[in-house]
């Protein structure tokens, strides 16, 4: 069990200190003492997953959603006596213990496996899905248990498969930056390993302390630093994958080049589980830059425009070039619940004059900047070789956006527990939004120019039978995340929420899922983003590598027609 505890982070931090500068509108964008680059330590270390145990509250998949077990065994005491001959003293029966891994992040979905496999090595995973395979018992791949689709838990009685005990590093090349690691290594801890030899991960998320390598490569995640170093399908070089007969199938090549046939990682990269175990990935690390600078921006109430938010992204763009290396955006009511459920502090709202370093504002547009609310924040960060050189970039940036009036109040971070602190705003919302209620989440990809309209849209559909209805994301990858909140479930909000999200999405020819999957919760609405040729290929492929079908059965697709 992974228990992380939530620290408490004071207002006065925010306030002005070496390291922070803050902005205004009309104030002159100075910079000085600039350095620090980010440290080895996670910007959010400290954050409460996976802590379930013993979660009666959850209802059972099977009583909240229509579905029916498919034709598998049940785990007997033989299987269990052959599970305990592969992995000594790693069968893990205890119902408690059990729990945890049965119980999603989220706390939305609950399986009713009893059995815990815990295998150290790739020969185990073999052993046992070859025993699984031949006796017709369904398997589900565990990693973190971060998942925000359902994904990552049984919908029934499932042997969950664990890979947290697989979590050594194979080899690093400090030349190249290619690591090559088993899948249970938590992303956090690789992070802090390549940061150690000046390399960094080349993706980033909120759930670093908690999600697996190969969880990642199974989602095939997204994240925080994708604007900057694209898609897993371009680091991952090379997988290791433990198909569901229990072949394994050595593809973990440190080539950058590597032209020799159809590329088969691809297929495993994205395919949650449902097409192999993945058991070792070969990643390529960037080098890890010299110079970190957070930029976090806000616009005062009055004009409400997103149209500001993305000429302010335009412009970040046009400026800062290659160094710009995150673009984030969230809405007021996200602010809201950061501060109300996690004591985060908004560093550009209850601004005053003891607390500025560049105390030059007018009085109304102190009065502007000081006390209301903005209804768009976005965070900016450029990652560089140069602090000097980023910081007089970053600088422009701010004053041509301050000047222009596209943003009215603004903070920049330069020091790493600043950045890390402006950093948690943003990536702490999913953990805010949790402890709000029962949480309705969207991950969609859309045109940039629409992002923000559906969530405007579903506060009016909606009205007071939603408590929030939010938006934020990756502004830079288009990608937002929509996300409803209510006291609890209930099958009238969800269907007041879809399909209406899901056709929304599709007539902007946008995805359903920019990046958390489809697990569970979205295997029925591939047809949105996918034509029936593409999803019937894709039936064709899993029923061919796993003709039993006993890899994470009813997630991703939906069922054969
Ligand atoms: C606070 C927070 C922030 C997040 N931010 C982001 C974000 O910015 N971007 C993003 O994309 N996601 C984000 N997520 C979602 C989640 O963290 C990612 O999907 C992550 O990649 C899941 O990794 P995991 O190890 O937890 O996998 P799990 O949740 O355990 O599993 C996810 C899926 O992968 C399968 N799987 C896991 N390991 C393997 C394996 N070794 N072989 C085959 N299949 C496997 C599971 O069966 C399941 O279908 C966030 C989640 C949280 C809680």
């Amino acid at each position: 069990m992974l228990l992380h505890l939530v620290p408490r982070w004071s207002a006065r931090l925010f306030g002005a200190s070496p390291g922070w500068r803050r902005y205004t509108r009309g104030a002159s964008a100075r910079l000085k003492g600039l350095g620090c680059p980010r440290g080895t330590s996670s910007r959010l270390a400290c954050t409460a997953y996976s802590t379930v145990a013993g979660s009666p509250e959850v209802m059972l998949t099977p009583e909240r959603y229509p579905v029916e077990r498919l034709p598998f065994s049940t785990v007997s005491e033989e299987d269990l006596a052959a599970f305990e001959c592969i992995i000594p003293g790693r069968v893990i029966t205890d119902p408690e213990q059990v729990q945890t891994c049965n119980v999603d992040w989220l706390k939305t979905v609950r399986g009713s496996s009893t059995v815990l496999l815990r295998p150290q090595t790739s020969e185990e995973v073999s052993q046992i899905l070859r025993h699984c395979y031949k006796r017709n018992l369904a398997v589900n791949p565990q990693g973190g248990n971060t998942g925000m689709v359902g994904g990552s838990v049984p919908v029934f009685d499932e042997v969950i498969l664990s890979t947290a005990l697989m979590n050594r590093v194979i080899s690093f090349h400090d030349v190249s930056g290619i690591l090559v690691c088993q899948a249970g290594c938590v992303l956090e801890e690789l992070s802090r390993y390549v940061q150690e030899r000046d390399f960094i991960m080349p993706l980033d998320l909120g759930a670093k302390g908690s999600c697996h390598i190969g969880g990642n490569v199974a989602t095939n995640a997204g994240g925080l630093r994708f604007l900057r170093y694209g898609s897993l399908r371009g680091t991952v070089l090379g997988l290791e994958v433990v198909l569901a007969d229990g072949t394994i199938l050595n593809c973990l090549t440190s080539l950058r080049k590597d032209n020799t046939g159809y590329d088969l990682k691809q297929m495993f990269i994205g395919s949650e589980g449902t097409l192999g175990v993945i058991t070792a990935v070969s990643i390529v690390c960037p080098p890890r830059p010299k110079a970190v600078n957070v930029a976090f921006l806000g616009r005062s109430a009055g004009c409400p425009g997103f149209t500001e938010v993305l000429q302010t992204f335009r412009t970040c763009k046009g400026m800062l070039g290659e160094i710009l290396s995150a673009f984030e955006f969230m809405d007021a009511e996200c602010m809201q619940l950061v501060g109300q459920h996690l004591h985060l502090t908004n560093p550009v709202r209850a601004v005053t004059s003891s607390t500025q370093e560049e105390p030059s504002l007018s009085g109304d547009q102190e009065e502007r900047g000081s006390n209301s609310e903005s209804p768009f924040y976005v965070l900016v960060e450029t990652s560089g070789s140069s602090a000097g050189h980023d910081a007089e970039k970053l600088t422009s940036v701010l004053e041509q956006v301050l000047n222009s009036g596209l943003v009215t109040d603004g903070t920049m971070a330069t020091d790493q527990r600043k950045v890390q602190m402006l950093w948690a705003l943003r990536e702490r919302i999913t953990e805010a939004l949790s402890r709000d209620g029962y949480v309705f989440k969207y991950d969609l990809s859309l045109p940039v120019e629409r992002l923000y309209d559906l969530v405007t849209d579903l506060r009016t559909r909606l009205g007071p039978r939603a408590k929030h209805v939010v938006g934020y994301g990756h502004l830079g990858d288009g990608n937002l995340h929509l996300n409803v909140t209510a006291e609890a479930f209930s099958q009238e909000l969800l269907g007041a929420l879809e399909p209406y999200v899901y056709a929304w999405t599709a007539e902007q020819r946008g995805s359903v899922s920019a990046e958390h999957g489809l697990g569970f919760k979205k295997k029925n609405v591939l047809g949105y983003s996918k034509p029936p040729v593409a999803v019937k290929l894709m039936q064709q492929l899993k029923a061919m590598l796993d003709p039993k079908g006993i890899l994470n059965p009813y997630k991703t697709l939906p069922a054969q027609a």
